[in-house]
């Protein structure tokens, strides 16, 4: 039996190695790069002795037949590949797609449920009537980042912890913001449609595509996302990058990445070509681009927005770029989800909308997969997840969401 102290640095090793790139030993490396929900090294690294007999409920998208390839881990066939796990410490797991509605399996399940893991990728919306159903539940997890998904103030009021696992899908988001950039800025996608249609029409792009380089980029917001997306950005040559965040970044960070502050929304806004959204879904930034604030940007700007839908106004998008007050708008994430089929969004001209997949890559999904593992692990043995992970903790929101 490995002594307990050695097995936990082996834990915290095994975690480092899939959040930080360099970190890590070969062996975990390897074990890693062969990932599969059953595979024997790997668990040996988080094996911690029998638990207290939780219910665990886990509420992921179904994959039907992609289900087949076992390192897509965030499908509700696969369900973080911790099964075997969980059930060898005496834990019972329960796996759901069906959160629609008062009469859903989640809602069926919810009364007894200890532990409830959900995702932004299929949003489980946790209301207050829930939580109040949820008479058993101590922790709820979300696998991912982004847990507005939960009324979180609701959850504070009955002492609950909700965590995420923070940093595990960064460069996941960051690289698609730099694609979804590219994108619109050089009007790719009608000369990619153009390809399918059988046609051939260059100045039915070029009349509207430019370079990126010389632009101006802000990101409102410069946490994890926004500060790796500076970093992306900075082999581009941009004319200026600029960000606007309540924290300012430091002098230090604000060299390393080129970047400098704004501490007026709409002053930066004005001077941007491209603006890319990175803040939580909040208070205060619920409807943060509605039509007042889109009219202050540079006509013809583009949005990207990868953070949540409902930080920009659905109509007020919409018209924007009918009008060209905006010259696209283009994001993983909807005010709703699944959007509906007949949402504005998807019938706009010049967008870059796709569902909500830019923080759920293969990488993406085993490094939240095994964040998840983690924070239960440490739930199990009573000890403290790391600070950045909580998201409410003692009857107390984290401070953004104030
Ligand atoms: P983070 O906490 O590291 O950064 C958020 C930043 O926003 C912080 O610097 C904070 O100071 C700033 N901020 C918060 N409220 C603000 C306000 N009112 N005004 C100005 N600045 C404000 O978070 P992150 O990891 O960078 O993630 C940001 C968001 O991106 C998440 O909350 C989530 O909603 C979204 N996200 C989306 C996906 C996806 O798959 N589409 C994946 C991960 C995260």
């Amino acid at each position: 039996m490995m002594p307990k102290r050695f097995a936990s640095l082996l834990l915290s090793g095994a975690f480092k190695a899939v959040t930080r790139t360099h970190v890590y030993p070969q062996c975990v490396a390897k074990e890693l790069s062969n990932y599969q929900p059953s595979a024997p090294c790997f668990s040996r690294f988080f094996s911690s002795g029998k638990g207290e007999g939780k219910k665990v409920l886990g509420v992921f998208y179904k994959a039907h037949e992609y289900a087949d390839n076992p390192e897509f881990l965030g499908c509700a066939e696969n369900a973080l590949g911790i099964r075997e796990w969980l059930e060898s410490q005496g834990h019972t797991y329960v796996v759901t797609s069906d959160k629609e509605g008062p009469d859903s399996e989640l809602d069926r399940e919810l009364p007894d449920t200890n532990i409830l893991i959900t995702t932004p990728f299929h949003p489980a919306y946790i209301t207050k009537e829930r939580l109040a159903k949820g008479k058993n539940l101590e922790l709820l997890v979300t696998a991912g980042i982004g847990s507005d998904h939960i009324d979180l103030r609701a959850a504070a009021e009955k002492g609950l912890t909700v965590a995420e696992v923070t940093g595990s899908n960064t460069s996941s988001v960051a690289e698609d913001e730099v694609l979804r950039i590219l994108v619109l800025v050089r009007n790719f996608l009608p000369g990619w449609r153009q390809t399918w249609e059988g046609k051939w029409n260059v100045a039915a792009i070029a009349h509207k595509a430019h370079d990126l380089s010389d632009k101006v980029v802000g990101t409102v917001g410069a946490g994890r996302i926004g500060q790796l997306l500076m970093q992306r950005l900075k082999g581009f040559d941009l004319k200026q990058m600029l960000y606007y965040d309540r924290n300012s970044i430091g002098e230090e960070r604000e060299k390393e990445l080129g970047a400098t502050r704004e501490t007026d929304l709409d002053t930066m806004l004005a001077k941007c070509d491209v603006v890319v959204v990175n803040t939580p879904l909040t208070d205060q930034t619920r409807g943060l681009f509605n039509k007042e604030r889109i009219s202050k940007m540079k006509k013809g700007a583009y949005i990207v927005n990868n953070a949540r839908g409902a930080i920009a106004d659905v109509d007020a998008v919409k018209e924007a770029v009918e009008s060209g007050q905006l010259g696209g708008y283009g994001g993983d994430v909807w005010n709703e989800q699944p959007a509906p089929k007949d949402h504005p969004w998807r019938y706009m001209p010049s967008q870059a909308m796709t569902p909500h997949i830019s923080g759920t890559t293969l990488d993406a999904q085993a490094r939240y997969a095994a964040g998840t593992k983690d924070i239960l692990d440490k739930w199990f043995k009573h000890e403290p997840l790391p600070k950045s992970y909580y998201i409410v903790r003692e009857g107390q929101l984290a401070s953004q969401y104030l």
